[in-house]
This record gives C-alpha cells, sequence and structure tokens, in this order.
C-alpha cells in the first residue's frame, strides 16, 4: 500500500456516530499528532488519565471497527510529560500505515474544526452539524465544509530526460517536481501550464492525469499530471526556486521519499522507460 495514495484506508470508514468501545484519540496539536510516552496513538481514556487537555473533539470514524475520535488542542496548551506532538511526515515508518492514514484524516477534520470555531462573515460561534462534516452559524444561516487546496504537481519528460526543480526549503540535495496551488477560477490545465511557464518558462504538451493525493499539510489534495516538453529554455523564477535543470533518468538526483506523489510520478514514469527501451 502507497500511503494515502489512490486507495480508500484498509478498515477505515468515516462516520459521524461511532460503535460503543474505547475510542482511539487522534489529537492534534499545532497540526502535530499528539502521542503518548511510548510513542502510540492513546485512547480517550489513557489521554483523560494523562491529563492531556482538549479544546474541542469529534467522532472521527473507524478503523478494523473500532471508533476513533479526533481532537484539537490550542496552541499554549503544554503536553503531559513524557508525551509529544510529531509531525506526520515524520511518523512514516514509525507508526503502522493504516493508523497513519487515518491520522492524516484527522489531521484535516482537527484543522477544520480549529479554523472554524467561528464564523469568518459575522465572527458568531458555529455548531457542529450531527449529519455530516460541515459547521453551521445560525447567524447567517451559512454551512461551512472543511477547504481543501488543490494544488497541481508535474513531471515533464523529454525523451531519457525528466525536469527536477529545487525549492530554496528542500533538505540538501533534494529535487523534486513544478508544482503549485491552483488560483480562483483555473482548471487543473490551466494552472499546470500556468506554473510551468512561471517556474521554469517552457512550453508542454500532451498534458495528462496520473493520480491524486490527500496532502494533510494542512489539507492539500496533490493531483500528479505528466506532460511531454514541447519547446523553450529554461528559465528558473529564482523567486520560488533554487535550481531547476533536466536530469537523465539513469542519473538522478536525491529525490522525494516513497509516500509523496511526486516520487510516484518519478517512479512510474522510470518504469515506463524502462520498458520502452
Ligand atoms: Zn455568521
Amino acid at each position: 500500500m502507497t500511503y494515502f495514495l489512490h486507495a480508500p484506508i484498509d478498515g477505515f470508514r468515516m462516520a459521524l456516530s461511532l460503535p460503543a468501545g474505547e475510542p482511539r484519540l487522534f489529537a492534534f496539536h499545532k497540526g502535530n499528532l499528539v502521542l503518548d510516552a511510548s510513542g502510540n496513538v492513546p485512547t480517550r481514556t489513557e489521554a483523560e488519565a494523562a491529563g492531556l487537555e482538549i479544546d474541542g473533539m469529534a467522532p472521527l470514524g473507524t478503523l478494523e471497527g473500532r471508533p476513533c475520535v479526533v481532537a484539537y488542542l490550542t496552541p499554549t496548551r503544554a503536553l503531559p510529560d513524557g508525551w509529544s506532538a510529531k509531525s506526520l511526515r515524520f511518523l512514516f515508518g514509525a507508526l503502522d500505515v493504516g493508523v497513519l492514514s487515518v491520522a492524516a484524516v484527522g489531521s484535516q477534520v482537527a484543522h477544520f474544526m480549529s479554523t472554524n470555531k467561528r464564523c469568518g462573515t459575522c465572527g458568531e460561534p458555529t455548531v457542529a452539524s450531527e449529519k455530516e462534516r460541515s459547521v453551521r452559524c445560525a447567524t447567517c444561516e451559512r454551512d461551512i465544509y472543511p477547504a481543501v487546496s488543490p494544488c497541481v504537481i508535474v513531471l515533464i519528460h523529454d525523451g531519457p530526460r525528466i525536469l527536477l526543480t529545487r525549492q530554496p526549503r528542500f533538505p540538501r540535495g533534494l529535487y523534486g517536481l513544478v508544482a503549485g496551488f491552483v488560483e480562483a477560477g483555473e482548471s487543473l490545465e490551466t494552472c499546470a501550464r500556468r506554473e510551468i511557464a512561471e517556474e521554469v518558462g517552457i512550453e508542454i504538451a500532451d498534458l495528462e492525469y496520473v493520480a491524486s493525493q490527500p496532502w494533510p499539510f494542512p489539507s492539500q489534495l496533490m493531483v500528479g499530471m505528466t506532460a511531454r516538453y514541447a519547446s523553450g529554455e529554461i528559465v528558473v523564477d529564482t523567486t520560488e526556486l533554487e535550481d531547476a535543470r533536466w536530469f537523465d533518468v539513469g542519473a538522478l538526483p536525491m529525490i522525494p521519499p516513497p509516500f509523496s506523489i511526486a516520487r510516484h510520478l518519478i517512479d512510474r514514469f522510470m518504469a515506463s522507460y524502462n520498458e520502452r527501451k
């Protein structure tokens, strides 16, 4: 199984009414998952016993039939002694894939809950719906749903070469793919062409959708595409990128880790290139 990608999470069902039983508690502090002193996701009873102070909680769903709840803590809260809050990025490999995937869903729900306690229009407190994942402002008669931000990511190929880019915030030596957020009024295709033109200044053809991946930092939906190079010389947008260049598939630099959609696109291209060779 690839993290977050393509398939529904094995054994997980999103639900607003939960079966009886001791729930697992997916609590988030500044966007990071709260773990007990042993590095595990606690049960609600364990969290209460340890004195974890929660500011909002909601049903999340069931994993293998077992109830899961989601919660958030305001940033000023201190965690119980020995407990920690870790970014999901650093928990790949450390937590069970199913638990981590549910945590990724919980992270987006916790972000939604903690940022929509009040109506953005009138400022009155909102109330969570019991029927669906939304909150309602009674004053404005407005329902508010979790916002997902689409972000296009494109592998551009030219024969045996692929175009990789480096952002200043990347770990040393790491290269990724052209990517950017969809702006208001844009289609995915328009966004892809604009980002490519802005970041590297080239023209592309044969833009194709490959796969998507929810990316909970805090709530992107990554839309993975491939495109064939058509024309133009690379002109690096130095306000966003440190470098952009063609790499031969036989001599790639450090690339994103296996759980990322960037890596999925690169691995997929390599496999099809090697098959054609
Ligand atoms: Zn309102």
